[in-house]
C-alpha cells in the first residue's frame, strides 16, 4: 500500500518570488500537484479561471464554507481566498504531494488540521526588494502596494513558527526551487511517512 501525498504549504509574502518559484518547482517535480484556491478576487490580466482561480462571488464562496468544502480560507486584502477540500483529498488520496500556495493564516489552520503538512516560507532577501519588486510588477495600485508591504513586515515575523524558511535571492528562481525539492525529498523519507514500508517488510 502507498502512503498518503503531504501537503506542503508554501507562504511568502506577495513579490516574494512565490508563484515563479513554484512554476519552477513543478518543472523539476512534475509529480508534485498544485492546488487551486478559490478566490472572490477579480481576475488580473492573463489570469484564466480554474487554472490560476476559481473566481467565485462572496456568496458562493461563503456557501462552500458553509457546506464545510473548504480545507482553509482567510480574508486576505478585501477578499476570501480558501482551498477547495475535495480536489485536496482526491490528490493526496492517490500518494501525491499537494502544494499550497497560501499566507499565513492559512498555513496556520492547516498545520492545526494537519500536524504532518510541510510548511515553508519563502522570503525576499529584503523588504527594500519587495517593495521594488511590487512596484516594478506594475498591476497593483499605490493603495494595494502600501497594504501588501504592510502585510508582508506581518508575515515574515511569522517565519519561524514555519518548519523551514527558504530565501529567493535575486536571479535565484532555480535555486530556490531545487532547495524546496530538497525538503520534499528528504520529508518523504521521514520515519513516520515510512511505516507503509517498514511494516510490509516485517510482514514477509
Ligand atoms: P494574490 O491575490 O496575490 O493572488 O494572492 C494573495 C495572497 O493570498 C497570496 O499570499 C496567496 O498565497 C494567498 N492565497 C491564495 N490562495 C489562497 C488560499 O486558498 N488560502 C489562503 N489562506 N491564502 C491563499
Amino acid at each position: 500500500m502507498k502512503s498518503k501525498g503531504s501537503l506542503v504549504v508554501i507562504s511568502g509574502p506577495s513579490g516574494s518570488g512565490k508563484g515563479t518559484v513554484v512554476k519552477k518547482l513543478r518543472e523539476i517535480m512534475p509529480d508534485v500537484a498544485l492546488s487551486v484556491s478559490a478566490t472572490t478576487r477579480a481576475p488580473r490580466e492573463g489570469e484564466i479561471d480554474g487554472r490560476e482561480y476559481y473566481f467565485i462571488t462572496r456568496d458562493d464562496f461563503e456557501d462552500m464554507v458553509a457546506q464545510g468544502e473548504i480545507l482553509e480560507f482567510t480574508s486576505y486584502c478585501g477578499n476570501y481566498y480558501g482551498t477547495p477540500k475535495k480536489e485536496a483529498e482526491r490528490i493526496t488520496g492517490e500518494g501525491r504531494d499537494l502544494i499550497l500556495e497560501i499566507e499565513v493564516d492559512g498555513a496556520s489552520q492547516i498545520k492545526r488540521l494537519m500536524p504532518d503538512a510541510i510548511t515553508i516560507m519563502l522570503i525576499p532577501p529584503s523588504l527594500s526588494e519587495l517593495e521594488s519588486r511590487l512596484r516594478g510588477r506594475g498591476t497593483e495600485t499605490e493603495q494595494v502596494i502600501t497594504n501588501r508591504l504592510a502585510r508582508a513586515r506581518d508575515e515574515i515575523k511569522l517565519a519561524e513558527s514555519y518548519d523551514y524558511v527558504v530565501v529567493n535571492e535575486n536571479d535565484g528562481i532555480e535555486k530556490c526551487a531545487e532547495n524546496i525539492r530538497d525538503i520534499i525529498r528528504a520529508e518523504r523519507n521521514k520515519s513516520a511517512r515510512m511505516t507503509y514500508i517498514t511494516d510490509t517488510f516485517l510482514d514477509n
